[in-house]
């Protein structure tokens, strides 16, 4: 597949390119854009002059755009599924299930969602009344990660389309087929030039010019903490929005009272779904003391049960990660896990499936005997690679779950309903599951605390962000 950047409503021809690497196979199977500041320069200077015309177009009409933009997702679910696999290296049945009609969900969301979205109005009695004008910002930049694609892509976009702004989008290079196939889509669904820009390339280069853009008004981002730092560094200064959604070390706190089966289920899922790769995943597994060689068994013996496999099969339940760079950094974490004094139960090491054999294929790993402190409990690994600790209390459970910089996600299994509540409430983190796992309403607020980020998606939280509010004060 050939990538080419959508600038201006033009699918451009580039000079520059990247290699396209399968993880599947470890193959190259296309090319991509190198973009830098001059692409960037291109596509804002169009998209700001898009923005009067978009941002005093009626909402109505907008969502219209967002709306034929989902059909098209929809009318080219398995063509987008299957470039999915092909680039991310996840099973083809996830993103047929997972990635692609979340992908079309968001687009329609934020369609609808535009349309209930209201402003407030103040009244001083008998002297004044306020209401509240809510502006789109100009140009955004959203920049979105490889492990969930369009899925995430759209997330950011969606929102800031609706709101009236004009939009410069990257995508991961490790990850760009699906969202140059959306854009080739753009046009058609009636969105005008410029509106909608999609560029390509190295997040240091591409990205970076992006963010430092001057007439660029706010960052949308979602990434590891480390780029978050140094988007921030750039941006901050400026008084640019941004919206950082950064890394986890999630804990999953399985109390004695849990419904075993369940908890034992959702866990394996939470550890390995999508290679380990999900920033919601749960990585680090704490187990009340009195079923812990118990849990710590069967999680051991299904997890070794796990075949990784072709991801274009749409029998894989396990794929590759993304790249080999990625594999070498996840299977250095097990090296260090063991050097710190773990035992790996499971896995720790590279497969090398029948027609895969150069592909970047991890088994799920199982480590324990780690203490709270130690740098594979602490850093994120972002791979298919769990820890196991067991804890006495409630207080220690806690104590253990917050002892990271992180704080994105957590999950809980307990049947005890005042647990649960009391629980919940003091663990430091965006979001706390109880008794499931990714279980998510596009109207909540997503995001995370601490080093996991800053802002929130999701629901109208996503408008606000992308939006400016004008009080307007009129005496009576
Ligand atoms: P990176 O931070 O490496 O990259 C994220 C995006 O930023 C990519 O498009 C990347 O481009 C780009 N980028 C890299 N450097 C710069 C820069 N200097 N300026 C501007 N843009 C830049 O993250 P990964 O892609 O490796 O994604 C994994 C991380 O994302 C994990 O830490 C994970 O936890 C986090 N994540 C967080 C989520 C959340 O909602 N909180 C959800 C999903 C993932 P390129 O790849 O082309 O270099």
């Amino acid at each position: 597949m050939e990538v080419r950047n959508f600038v201006n409503g033009v699918l451009e021809t580039t000079v520059r390119t990247l290699d396209n690497v399968t993880p599947g196979t470890g193959e190259v199977y296309g090319t991509i854009p190198r973009s830098g500041p001059e692409e960037v320069n291109r596509a804002v200077a169009a998209a700001k002059r898009a923005f009067p015309a978009w941002s005093s177009t009626p909402a109505a009409e907008r969502a219209a755009c967002l709306e034929r933009l989902a059909d098209a997702v929809r009318d080219n679910a398995p063509l987008l599924a299957e470039a999915e696999a092909r680039d991310n290296g996840k099973p083809v049945s996830l993103a047929a299930h997972v990635d692609i009609p979340r992908a079309e969900k968001n687009l329609r969301f934020y369609a609808s969602g535009i349309q209930h979205f209201a402003s407030q109005s103040h009244a001083m009695e008998g002297e004044a009344i306020n209401y509240t004008l809510r502006k789109p910002l100009g140009v955004v930049a959203c920049i979105s990660p490889w492990n969930l694609p369009l899925y995430l892509f759209t997330w950011k976009v969606a929102p800031a389309l609706a709101a009236g702004n004009c939009v410069v989008a990257k995508p991961s290079e490790l990850t760009p087929a699906t969202a140059y196939l959306l854009s080739t889509w753009v046009e058609e669904a009636g969105f005008p030039p410029g509106v909608f820009n999609v560029l390509h390339g190295l997040g240091p280069e591409v990205g970076e010019a992006m963010v430092t853009h001057d007439d660029i008004a706010a960052v949308s981002f979602t990434g590891g903490t480390q780029t978050g730092a140094r988007i921030a560094g750039h941006v901050a200064p400026k008084f640019k929005k941004m919206s950082l959604e950064l890394g986890g070390k999630n804990p999953a706190i399985v109390f004695a009272d849990a419904d075993f089966d369940e908890a034992l289920r959702t866990t394996l899922r939470s550890s390995f779904a999508n290679q380990g790769q999900i920033c919601l995943c749960g990585s680090r597994i704490l187990v009340e003391r009195s079923i812990y060689d118990a849990f710590r068994d069967a999680l051991v013996a299904k997890a070794s049960k796990m075949v990784a496999g072709d991801p274009l099969d749409l029998a894989t339940k396990m794929g590759a990660v993304v790249s080999e760079s990625h594999m070498s950094k996840i299977l250095s974490c097990i090296e260090r896990a063991r050097d710190e004094g773990g035992s790996v139960l499971c896995g720790g090491n590279r497969v090398f499936p029948k027609g895969g054999e150069n592909g970047f294929f991890v088994a799920p790993t199982v480590i324990e005997g780690l203490g709270p402190n130690c740098a594979t409990n602490q850093e994120e690994i972002f791979g298919p690679v769990v820890t196991l600790q067991a804890f006495d209390t409630e207080e220690e459970a806690l104590a253990l779950a917050n002892n990271t910089v992180y704080g994105l996600a957590a999950t809980l299994w307990t049947t005890d309903l005042k647990r649960a509540h009391r629980v919940a409430a003091k663990i430091d983190s965006g979001i706390v599951w109880v008794n499931t796992w990714l279980l998510r309403d596009l109207r909540t607020p997503f995001g995370g605390v601490k080093a996991s980020g800053l802002g929130r998606e999701g629901g109208f939280e996503a408008l606000e962000f992308f939006t400016e509010p004008q009080n307007i004060c009129i005496q009576l």
